[in-house]
């Protein structure tokens, strides 16, 4: 059991940071400092940074950091960067595997334009309970978005932590999320990323195997080191970035 003082301090924790989540300008500044004792990479490395929402007042900024990551190397489509894992692709310097993970409207507004006129490929990992709900995309807008070039994957149909469910109900989170997306989309559905999306914390091996099982290829975490031909499709690496953080802070993320 432990004591008030440290339920109290952890609580106010966690208070800030959904308050620095809803401010990202300021979570980007306090964050920077720490980004002056990395680079961004310039070793051969396969990075997966990712996003959620990209509100208009962030379009500018999300170029700004696609801008700066294709300086460093190429920004390749997902199965690219599963080939290189495979080792099927040579892996000669930093190279950038884009995401976005929930359901925003925002992606067909805002994201989606500036990944065409950047030609980035990027991969939306769809929360398929969201789909339809106000603030959030129609399947209609998915399908355009797919038409468009762009990748799907899944991500649960709740958005519940899998580690706080059931083993059913976990199964039908990650099976039921790429039946329905398969369903409405008519593209076979292969790749998954956890909620929130911490080893231990946020999910399980149990959920891995899930994954396996409903036939994805890919499963993907948000633990952040760069990866390398052999290392495993089924533990995929990401950075979580916000566009209106300052490359400084892209740093404290992305980095050799
Ligand atoms: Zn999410």
């Amino acid at each position: 059991m432990q004591p008030p003082t440290a339920i109290k301090r952890r609580l106010n924790e966690l208070g800030l940071r959904s308050r620095l989540r809803a401010r990202p300008r300021l979570q980007g500044r306090i964050l920077a400092p720490a980004g002056l004792r990395r680079r961004l990479p310039r070793a051969p490395g396969l990075y997966f940074p990712f996003y959620h929402d990209v509100p208009p007042e962030y379009g500018n900024d999300l170029r700004r950091h696609l801008r700066t990551l294709q300086q460093l190397g190429p920004m390749v489509s997902w199965d690219e960067a599963l080939r290189i894992l495979a080792g099927d692709r040579p892996l000669t310097g930093p190279v950038f595997c884009l995401s976005f993970d929930d359901a925003h409207l925002t992606w067909r507004d805002v994201a989606a334009p500036v990944l065409l006129e950047m030609r980035v490929p990027a991969m939306f990992f769809l929360t398929s309970g969201l789909v339809g709900q106000p603030g959030n995309l129609t399947w209609q807008d998915c399908r355009d978005l797919l038409a468009a070039g762009f990748d799907f994957g899944s991500h649960t149909v709740t958005h519940h932590r899998l580690a706080d469910q059931d083993d059913a109900t976990a199964a039908a989170e990650i099976a039921g999320s790429k039946r329905e997306i398969e369903a409405e989309l008519g593209v076979e559905i292969r790749d998954f990323a956890a909620p929130y999306g911490h080893p231990t914390v946020d999910f399980g091996e149990r959920d891995v195997r899930a994954a396996r099982e409903a036939g994805y290829r890919s499963f993907a975490t948000t633990l952040r080191p760069a990866m390398h031909p052999g290392d495993s499709p089924m533990f995929i690496h990401r950075q979580g970035l916000h566009p209106a953080w300052p490359i400084l802070a892209l740093r404290t993320r992305v980095h050799d």
